[in-house]
């Protein structure tokens, strides 16, 4: 027999009549004496199945919800003013004739809906239950659409998909490594790759020119909100290309998926800002631009004041806020700025007055000139000052702050915006030492600054922000041996080193490479915006938790003796005992 004809979200009035035959989950069963109702629910819909039968109203008895059944029966339609609006079924009824189970259910441990209860640990660990709601459904279903959306542009296009290994060395991206050791070669390790990076830079040198993948990167990061260990990018790489020309491609991408997907046409260009700009107009290198609430440099008119602080700093920035902040709105601003090692001042302009914190330093004269500046609105200013980079990062915080907690939020609206000309090197908070912005695989804008003055080296490296979130990043490489070598040198790597971590880039790009460049973009992130959902985790189908367990099968789990043995392995005692309490 035929397990079904049609699915649960299928039958319409035009089906009257038609004998047919469903299969799906019972989400519930209504008994009123001599009728019955089954709500069969599949990955398509529910259908209203009748039961009127005495006999079959005698075997349904023991079925339970989440109980697969098969129902054949004939399609009838509901009485006038019966009809569910809320399904697509909701014209029709099947009268069963049969009914046959073919998987029964233990009781789940929590109700398979959307209007879920249960805990986040409850779903994790029951995840292919949590999957079966219809919402987890779709969210799943949007994605494999959008993978195939992006897939058919990026083919129509001439891009390859090539699969790169998982197992390899370990590239510095920033984050922790996980290491698998190696049975045969004891002693040694794999690492699991955070990017393919250097084999997407591989594949131009092999002549591919248009490479796409959805690449699994793994990193071993510690708990971060919102992060997870295995995760997927959208990695792209192409030869004989500037960063405009990638600027191009994933804008008029964007335009396709948002058009698709959403039905939201989106402008192009994108805005572009530098990532000095967006520092001192911002205070973040992810603007959510959403929002003007725009940091204003009051250096000049604050050296003047009597506040040591503000005279002896590098650069006083400030919000204007134009509403009247209370005292526990402060407390929570200054939490914040702390949060950056930074203090807060502030003042509230009403009725043609100044008061707060730093008042009594301003003489009467800068109040004149600040409130030229406010331009005579009543409005909250709140200060940050010392070093420009920290008081913008601070001012950044709390700006951000304001925008989780006091505007209204912005759903639906989409502000893309490219950073660019970012700092190719940064210094270890502890150390001090040079180390890599992004990673080692940028071009200086100007070789001869980078090598005379690393520290004001800028890289042709951008990212792609929407609404406060970073996107994805890339940057066009070096493809010359001399170059990358020069750039592995500024962050203190040594010719053996260089060899060591970085040999077989080195060695390829000695071969012809052509010039090259690429971008990666952040898949469950974005699926996550374009759905309105805030956490990433809901976008996977089987996510770890925060400290990167996986509740379902209980990983990570402790190898067995023989195990380790075979990999030479030993666990240090207090280590395991470290773990265990
Ligand atoms: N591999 C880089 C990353 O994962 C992206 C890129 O530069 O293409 O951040």
């Amino acid at each position: 027999m035929e397990l079904r004809t049609h699915n649960c979200g299928e039958l319409r009035k035009e089906n009257e009549n038609n004998s047919v035959r469903l299969a799906g989950w019972v989400e519930g069963i209504r008994l009123h004496g001599k009728v019955a109702f089954i709500n069969l629910r599949d990955r398509y819909g529910i259908t209203q199945v009748v039961v009127k039968e005495d006999n079959l109203l005698e075997e349904i008895k023991a079925i339970g919800n989440e109980w697969v059944i098969a129902v054949a029966g004939k399609v009838v339609l509901r009485p006038a003013g019966m009809e569910n609006v809320k399904i697509n079924t909701g014209a029709i009824d099947v009268e069963a004739e049969r009914i046959e189970i073919l998987s029964n259910s233990a009781v789940p441990p929590f109700v398979i809906t959307d209007e879920i209860t249960a805990k986040d640990e409850l779903r994790l660990k029951y995840r292919y239950l949590d999957l079966r709601r219809p919402s987890m459904q779709k969210t799943i279903m949007f994605k494999s659409k959008l993978m195939h959306l992006i897939s058919e542009y990026l083919q129509a296009q001439d891009f390859v998909n090539i699969e790169t290994p998982v197992l390899g060395r370990s590239t510095p991206e920033g984050a922790r490594d996980f290491l698998v050791p190696s049975r045969i070669h004891k002693g040694k390790f794999y690492s699991l790759v955070q990017s393919p990076q250097i084999y997407k830079q591989l594949l131009m040198v092999a002549g591919f020119e248009k490479y796409y993948q959805f690449a699994r990167c793994l990193r071993d990061e510690d708990q971060r909100k919102d992060r997870q260990p295995e995760f997927t990018q959208l990695d792209i790489e192409l030869s004989f290309i500037d960063e405009e020309k990638i600027f191009v491609l994933i804008e008029k991408l964007m335009q396709c998926v948002f058009s698709k997907l959403c039905n939201i046409q989106l402008n192009a260009p994108f805005k572009r800002m530098t990532y000095n700009e967006a520092l001192e107009t911002y205070g973040s290198d992810k603007p959510d631009l959403r929002y003007e609430l725009h940091l204003k440099d009051v250096t000049e008119l604050c050296h003047k004041t009597d506040f040591n602080i503000f005279k002896s700093a590098q650069a006083v920035k400030c919000l204007l806020f134009e509403t009247d902040v209370s005292r526990k709105m402060i407390a929570e601003f200054e939490n914040v700025a702390k949060g950056y090692g930074m203090g807060l001042g502030w003042l509230k302009y009403a009725d043609n007055s100044f008061s707060g914190s730093v008042a009594k330093f301003f003489n009467p004269e800068i109040l004149k000139e600040l409130e030229n500046f406010i331009e005579h609105k009543p409005c909250s200013i709140l200060f940050v000052a010392g070093d420009r980079k920290r008081a913008n990062e601070a001012l950044g915080g709390i700006r951000n702050y304001i925008i989780n907690n006091y505007l209204p939020p912005k759903p639906g609206q989409y502000e893309f915006t490219w950073i660019t000309d970012f700092p190719m090197f940064d210094r270890d908070a502890i150390t001090k030492k040079l180390v890599t912005a992004h990673h080692a695989f940028v071009t200086p804008k100007d070789q001869t600054t980078m090598e005379a003055n690393p520290d004001a080296a800028i890289g042709i490296l951008y990212d792609l922000v929407l609404n406060g979130v970073e996107l994805g990043s890339g940057s066009i490489r070096p493809h010359t041996r001399e170059l990358q070598e020069k750039i592995l040198g500024v962050v203190g790597m040594d010719a053996e080193s260089r060899e060591a971590n970085f040999g077989c880039l080195l060695k390829a790009l000695e071969y012809g490479a052509p010039p090259h460049g690429g971008i990666a973009l952040g898949v469950d992130r974005f699926t996550a915006m374009l759905l309105g959902m805030n956490a990433i985790q809901d976008v996977i189908a089987f996510p770890k938790t925060l400290s990167g367990v996986g509740l379902l099968e209980d990983i990570p789990s402790e190898a067995t003796e023989a195990q380790l043995d075979e990999l030479s392995i030993k666990i240090k005692k207090d280590e395991q005992t470290k773990n265990i309490s």
